[in-house]
């Protein structure tokens, strides 16, 4: 079976097709991340009008790559939350009318399930059931996931999410945007121990809080001219915290919920120091640990048509009322 995915949640447009909700055939992806970088931070009008512009020709794109011909394609499965409204206003859009024309059914998908659903493309060994740890821009959560339609929330962040944090400590730093990417590359030659920073604790321990550790960067950073060898340091002792609570978390879930298997996702699941350490301190604990290629932990519509074929294999099926959630 043969699935269209589309996702417009943030500042990507995206289409892919992807054979039996496993092998991926193609993944057109266009971002507007370049037309963000001088506000720090996404705009969501522009990102929706750039998605306006692309979707068209991107799925085109993702129908050439994978030599596949419209009339081939047996399912669409659009991303319809969480996201900006009006990037998920196009993707939708487009997914239903296309369905329309097409005469094929569309299925909804939630894009924070489709980063776990990332670990389960190509050539994967993943197996049911797991915890599961989405870690990006927009979401910090655990998940204990029985099957694709029976997924339990264990807990997610009650202010920032990690990937969030990232972006806000770079910025604090005068760094540029994405953080993420930025923070990873100095705290490599930074020391990590230099000053503590400690993420705040929450009343259920599954919870995460991220905002009170960015507000303590601020304070060590206020006021002063900092020296590269301290932007290092301050990078390396920030990851280190944030790392070790996503670590500390994601064991505990694991414990309670007696899952030997752990399963990341999201932007921030790019970040190697966290896949050296998760990889380390989760395997002492007798807990396999699983991330997805680094260019599937970005938004991409392969995720979506992937987990999209499940759920449709389920019985889901949209019709053209669908809308946000
Ligand atoms: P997403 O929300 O899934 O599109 O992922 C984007 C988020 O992931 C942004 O907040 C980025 O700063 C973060 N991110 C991307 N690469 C890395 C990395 N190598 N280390 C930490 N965070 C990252
Ligand atoms: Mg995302």
């Amino acid at each position: 079976m043969y699935v269209l995915g589309i996702e417009t949640s943030c500042d990507e447009t995206s289409a892919s097709v992807v054979k039996d909700g496993r092998r991926v055939l193609s993944n057109s992806i266009c971002s507007s991340l370049s037309f963000h970088k001088k506000y720090g931070g996404v705009i969501p009008e522009i990102a929706s009008r750039m998605q306006l512009e692309t979707i068209a020709q991107v799925a085109q794109v993702a129908l050439k790559d994978s030599a596949l011909p419209l009339k081939k394609i047996n399912l669409i499965a659009v991303t319809n939350s969480p996201g900006l409204p009006g990037s998920l206003l196009v993707g939708i859009a487009f997914a239903k009318s296309l369905s329309l024309a097409a005469g094929v059914p569309l299925v909804a998908v939630d894009h924070v399930l489709a980063h776990i659903y990332a670990n389960f493309l190509d050539n994967s060994q993943v197996k049911l059931p797991f915890v599961a740890l989405v870690v990006s821009g927009g979401h910090t959560s655990l998940f204990y996931v029985k099957d694709f339609s029976r997924i339990e929330t264990l807990g997610e962040t009650q202010d920032d999410a990690c990937g969030e944090a990232f972006d806000k400590v770079a910025k604090i730093l005068g760094l540029g945007y994405p953080g993420g990417p930025i923070i990873e590359k100095l705290a490599k030659s930074g020391d990590c121990k230099k000053f503590k920073f400690r993420c705040s604790g929450t009343q259920n321990p599954l919870d995460f809080s991220f905002s009170g550790i960015k507000t303590a960067v601020l304070y060590a950073v206020k006021g002063r001219q900092l020296s590269l060898k301290e932007k290092k340091d301050i990078a390396a002792s920030f990851q280190e915290s944030a790392v070790g609570a996503l670590i500390d978390k994601s064991i505990l879930a694991c414990k309670k919920k007696k899952a030997v298997s752990l399963v990341v996702g999201g932007g921030v699941a790019a970040n190697n120091r966290l896949r050296v350490r998760f990889i380390e301190e989760a395997g002492g604990a007798g807990i396999k640990c699983y991330f997805p290629p680094k260019p599937l932990c970005m938004d991409n519509a392969a995720m979506v048509a992937g987990l999209g074929y499940q759920l449709f294999k389920k019985g889901l099926r949209s019709d053209l009322t669908l809308t946000l959630e």
